[in-house]
């Protein structure tokens, strides 16, 4: 009969910390297109939000197309009110 032990054996890979660029091991296998983080990176990436970044840049984009909208908008009606 075989025994697993699966919480105290967990295979873990040696990996660099993407963030810190410490050594550090992980519980599943590193892939190179992925950004590695150790534990307290981890957490506090995790907490921050991992796709926070992309998610705001996007946001950020279409704040500024409205701007540009409306400031367009306003300009046009500023120069039929001059004009
Ligand atoms: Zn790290």
């Amino acid at each position: 009969m075989k025994t697993f032990n699966r919480n105290k054996e967990a295979k873990m890979h040696a990996a660099t910390c993407s963030e810190c660029g410490k050594n550090c091991e992980v519980p599943f296998e590193p892939s190179p297109d992925k950004p590695i983080y150790c534990a307290n990176c981890y957490e506090k990436e995790y907490k921050s939000g991992f796709s926070k970044t992309a998610k705001s840049k996007k946001k950020n984009e279409n704040i500024l197309d409205k701007l540009d909208r409306i400031i367009a908008i306003l300009e046009d009606m500023k120069s039929e009110r001059e004009g």
